[in-house]
């Protein structure tokens, strides 16, 4: 549960913290701001991948599903900034699909929390394993963390590429060979 109150003093001390004067006019309202903001974009703790992805219809054969693409935006837990990109997902049905839109509300869910982006990329693709059952998963998530580039770390613009890899994509090099064509990325 979010616990706005919390959030508020929380947010306040930190802003004591850096020396700012929380009775100037522009701070006045920003821990209360911040602590509704929270609500949405932790929104995720909260929620289970499974209530989109049990949405799901049968099909016959088992060609090569793409979403590519997806934007999210997601919090780095070690510093609390942002890190946003894109994610493409593979995978091979088993006798189950589900509804593109639900891949991206997958994202979601997990976007939605504070993030380690290589753990992002093996919940995504261990969501789809665990709901659909297919005969394998890739996850290929690229990004830009403010964490890096706010602080001159690395150029602005500089992705962190993260991959993870279920079934049939451990065993059969083609399959990642052919994801990498149809998402552009070779
Ligand atoms: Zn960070």
């Amino acid at each position: 549960m979010i616990d706005q109150e919390k959030i508020r003093q929380g947010v306040k001390l930190l802003l004591e913290g850096i020396g700012e004067d929380m009775n100037r006019e522009g701070l006045l309202e920003t821990p209360d701001r911040i602590a509704r903001m929270y609500e949405e974009i932790y929104g995720g703790m909260e929620e289970d991948a499974g209530v989109y992805l049990k949405k799901c219809f049968h099909v016959v054969g088992s060609e090569m599903v793409i979403e590519k693409d997806i934007t999210f935006y997601s919090t780095c837990e070690h510093h609390l900034l942002p890190f946003y990109g894109k994610v493409h997902i593979a995978y091979i049905p088993d006798g189950k699909v589900t509804g593109l839109s639900k891949l991206a509300r997958t994202v979601e869910v997990f976007a939605k929390r504070l993030q380690l982006q290589e753990q992002l990329t093996g919940q995504i693709a261990d969501a789809l394993m665990k709901y659909l059952q297919p005969k394998g998963v890739m996850v290929l998530v690229e990004a830009e963390h403010m964490c890096m580039t706010m602080r001159g770390i690395k150029k602005p613009g500089t992705q962190t590429v993260t991959a993870a890899r279920r079934g049939s994509f451990e065993t059969n090099p083609e399959l990642e060979e052919r994801f990498f064509r149809m998402i552009g990325r070779q």
